[in-house]
């Protein structure tokens, strides 16, 4: 009543091109969007705005988030693990012409929100004068150790478990705030020698970033969070869950062709495990089998989610389980028949499981996934770590995967009960989080207060 409308914000958001941190940028655009006088165009290639298929805007991030595309300066999404460095390597040199050519003729934003692992947008607000903000789609806990990874003793970089090869090796004696965390869960990613390079130059940049916003939130990561304030020279916002509430809450879905929304429907509460092991790295072979195996043995309904039409036809059958290309995960998550997430433990599925307040069944691959899952099964407690059950050759066999489920799953154990329950602590405080007056939504508006001077 009478008050005065907000100056106009226009953020121009440039996502690390990978799913998982396009999603979290787009989820971070929308809850910015969603406050009065904010905008966002979000800077795709023209791959990644057909991949999202957004010629302009897309339903589910509201009326103020566009997008805008640069050319295909980089190696195709299919195809990019087989030469992470080499797309890294693209990533960092390749986009910045372009999106200078593009900003001159967009109006002048306000602020650059950018992928921490686009760092090249550090010196383009610098030249342009506007401001920059590093976007960590990681946990706080991961940003703290790569941020912080000079401290850490020379033989974790030369590809060492440990200074006297023992483990565990705990990260929190040489950097403060991440809890739990082992040198070990640094590898492999840490100890390949190229990409700890191209790790330690965004850094480098992020330095030199004039705020810093996490996906994560303060309730969730209140060790690594509060260092990072103490630390860094700049503002640290956790803007978190940054995941796609706002949609959910509005009742706007992705088509079910599937119907696994149906299938959901007529299960028991709690009775379904959710499986999906990322969208960019896979698991072996072998491990894919113990996992099918595994879930037939422990008899437990699922929904897995396999890219793969072979691999689909594979894992039903004879199961109590149905597998689809894809899904609406955090609808699906949320679904009440939902009682246990296996998952790689990316960031984004982490906080989605976190506020549908589903335990854990946690197999890390590679980067920050496990710190994650050490987060889930030390920290937070709200699930079960698979790695430590590998064998030899380093695959976990189909009788503890099913023992796993079972320990997860079981409606009258006090294990799960309890994971349960702290589950739905978490999920409490997520969405407290996010509301208005939370933690989240304060720092939000002090992001956009910071940016608007
Ligand atoms: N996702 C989805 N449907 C699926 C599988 C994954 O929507 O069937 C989304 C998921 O919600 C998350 C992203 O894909 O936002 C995966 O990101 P995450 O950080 O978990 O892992 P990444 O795939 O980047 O390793």
């Amino acid at each position: 009543m009478g008050s005065m409308a907000p100056p106009p914000c226009h953020i121009v958001a440039v996502p690390y091109p990978g799913r998982g941190h396009v999603n979290a940028m787009l989820n971070l655009c929308r809850l910015l969007a969603a406050r009065d006088g904010v905008s966002a165009t979000v800077v795709v290639t023209e791959e990644w705005l057909g991949l999202l298929g957004a010629p302009a805007a897309l339903p589910e991030l509201g009326p103020r988030v566009r997008f805008e595309a640069i050319p295909n300066v980089i190696p195709s999404e299919h195809g990019r693990a087989n030469d992470m460095l080499g797309f890294l390597e693209a990533v960092y040199t390749k986009m910045a012409a372009p999106f200078e050519r593009l900003l001159d003729r967009l109006a002048a934003p306000q602020a650059i929100v950018a992928d921490v692992f686009v760092p090249w947008t550090v010196a383009v607000g610098a030249r342009r004068g506007v401001p920059v903000c590093a976007m960590c789609p990681l946990s706080a806990t991961m940003f703290a150790v790569q941020y912080n990874f000079h401290r850490l003793p020379p033989a974790v970089a030369a590809g060492y478990a440990s200074p006297d090869g023992t483990d565990p090796c705990l990260i929190e004696d040489y950097i403060p705030g991440t809890k739990s965390i082992r040198f070990t869960d640094l590898a492999p990613t840490h100890t390949n020698a190229g990409l700890l390079d191209k790790v330690l130059e965004a850094y480098f940049s992020v330095k030199k970033a004039q705020c810093v916003i996490l996906t994560s939130f303060q309730e969730l990561e209140s060790d690594a969070i509060g260092a990072l304030r103490r630390e860094l020279p700049c503002p640290v916002y956790a803007a978190g869950p940054c995941i796609p509430f706002m949609a959910l809450q509005e009742g706007i879905s992705n088509p079910d062709g599937d119907g696994y929304m149906a299938w959901l429907d007529a299960q028991p509460a709690g009775s379904v495990l959710y499986v999906s092991l990322g969208s960019f790295l896979s698991v072996s072979a072998a491990q894919f089998d113990e996992i099918a195996a595994g879930l037939a043995e422990s008899k437990a309904r699922f929904l897995w989610v396999l890219r793969d039409a072979d691999a689909r036809s594979r894992v039903t059958g004879a199961a109590a389980g149905i597998a689809v290309p894809w899904t609406d995960q955090l609808r699906v998550l949320c679904h009440p028949s939902v009682g246990g997430f296996f998952t790689h433990s990316g960031m984004n599925s982490t906080l989605e499981a976190v506020y549908a307040g589903v335990p854990m069944l946690t197999l890390p691959i590679a980067f920050d996934q496990p710190t994650n899952s050490r987060l889930v099964a030390e920290v937070w407690k709200t699930g079960l770590g698979l790695k430590e059950m590998a064998r030899g050759d380093g695959v976990i066999g189909r009788e503890e995967i099913a023992a796993a489920v079972e320990r997860l799953m079981r409606p009258d154990s006090a294990e799960a009960a309890d994971m349960r329950m702290r589950a739905a602590l978490l999920k409490d405080a997520a969405r407290a989080a996010a509301e208005e007056g939370g933690s989240s939504w304060k720092d939000i508006t002090s992001f956009i207060n910071f940016v608007s001077r």
